[in-house]
């Protein structure tokens, strides 16, 4: 699919800056980005987003320092300079895409306070849907950001079509620091996300055994709330294999054809192994899978090793495994040493780091309401004011 990302502060710059990398490097076209931001640093740091596709917003409030933490003043500014922010997306060009995503850390100012408000006017004004990667602070950071994450993610899942999230906290190792890890972690976002998105998208490895168009990603995600997604690489597939697929499948001998058969048959067992090991592993937003409403199972790897028959039992597999029936999937083949699978599971019911977050925002709120109260006592002793 054609998609216009939209990376909104420091995180989402950075990462739609690498999809924007990524797209060029695999020569596919199918995403363009532009970066927002009130930190002039952030933005002059970014590498691949063309420098007419950077907006510095909020100059007269913070002079283009930044708004910090402060996701209010985040929301403010956007609000009061969208038609700068539509501007922009506009001169990019929006007549041939499919979605919308907008890319932020939730836990900060301008992309916490800001992706709601872009949400609403995005979808105000274009008829194509609204998607949020929506990335969560870890709790060592501060209950600020806690607090900030769970304020803005409780807007965004009403404004956005839907919203993936991406739990920092799930993904840095043991013993490393967030900002150690943020490398290693927009990463992992760009590969899983990138293969998702390119999704319907032919390439000059041609077209799938059951090809999936951007629409079933679209009715995948239509029920809103906020999503997850798996993702699992096969091992490197060696040269042999590639050449006996390739060059010598034509020639195929009579004494042969019963290994042909018996290759289908692994190559399907492979396929469902695959998926079912990015099901399982570590997803985006670790929670219970079984909640999910509906599925969509992407495979995407060289042409050979695509198989209809391990596509649609690994449909069914997850079909059985989520609370939803409707689960689609396909593949597309791209040039590639490995096969990956991609599978989100759309609209969790229960995800209890979703859980942990709001209780900590609500405990956040009240001694914040504590503390000004007290402040506000301290001189409440009779005592006349100068003047009012
Ligand atoms: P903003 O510029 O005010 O929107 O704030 P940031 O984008 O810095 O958002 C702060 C949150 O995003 C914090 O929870 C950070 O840990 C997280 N964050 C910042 N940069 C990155 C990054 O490059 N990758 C990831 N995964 N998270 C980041």
């Amino acid at each position: 699919m054609r998609v216009f990302f939209i990376g909104f502060g420091q995180a989402g710059g950075k990462i739609v800056d690498m999809f924007v990398e990524q797209d060029k490097r695999m020569q596919t076209q199918s995403f363009r980005g532009i970066a927002v931001n009130t930190a002039r640093t952030d933005l002059m740091g970014l590498k691949n987003i063309e420098l007419k596709d950077r907006l510095l917003i909020g100059q007269t409030v913070v002079k283009g320092h930044g708004v910090g933490t402060d996701n209010v003043t985040g929301a403010r500014v956007t609000a009061d300079e969208i038609d700068a922010i539509i501007n922009a997306v506009d001169s990019r060009g929006t007549h041939d895409i499919d979605a919308f995503v907008i890319v932020a850390g939730l836990g900060g100012g301008t992309g916490s306070g800001g992706s709601p408000v872009l949400a609403r006017h995005l979808k105000r004004i274009y008829r194509e849907p609204v998607y949020a990667i929506g990335i969560l602070p870890a709790p060592e950071e501060g209950r600020l950001y806690s607090y900030n994450a769970a304020r803005s993610l409780s807007t965004l899942v009403n404004e956005a079509d839907n919203t993936f999230i991406f739990d920092n906290s799930a993904w840095k190792n043991e013993g490393e620091s967030v900002k150690d890890a943020y490398n290693r972690l927009n990463d992992e976002i760009v590969r899983r996300f990138g293969v998702l998105f390119r999704a319907g998208e032919v390439g000059r490895a041609g077209v799938g055994e059951m090809v999936v168009d951007s629409s079933e990603v679209i009715n995948t995600l239509r029920g809103g709330g906020i999503s997850t997604v798996g993702y699992a690489i096969s091992e490197k597939i060696s040269p042999r294999t590639k050449q006996n697929q390739g060059l010598l499948s034509g020639l195929v001998r009579k004494k042969e054809k019963t290994e042909e058969v018996l290759t289908g048959e692994d190559k399907s067992a492979k396929i469902i192994a695959l998926v079912r090991r990015a099901m399982l592993g570590r997803l985006t937003l670790p929670c219970d899978y079984s909640t999910a409403e509906r599925g969509l199972v992407l495979l995407a790897g060289p042409p050979d090793e695509m198989d209809r028959k391990g596509v649609e039992k690994s449909k069914s597999w997850v079909e059985e495994n989520i609370a939803g029936v409707e689960v689609r999937g396909g593949d597309y083949p791209v040039q590639s040493d490995y096969v990956a699978a991609v599978v989100v599971l759309a609209t969790i019911g229960n995800a209890p780091r979703i859980t942990e977050l709001l209780e900590i925002a609500k405990s956040t709120k009240e001694d914040v309401l504590k503390s000004k109260e007290k402040r506000s006592n301290m001189f409440d002793d009779g005592i006349e004011p100068l003047f009012e």
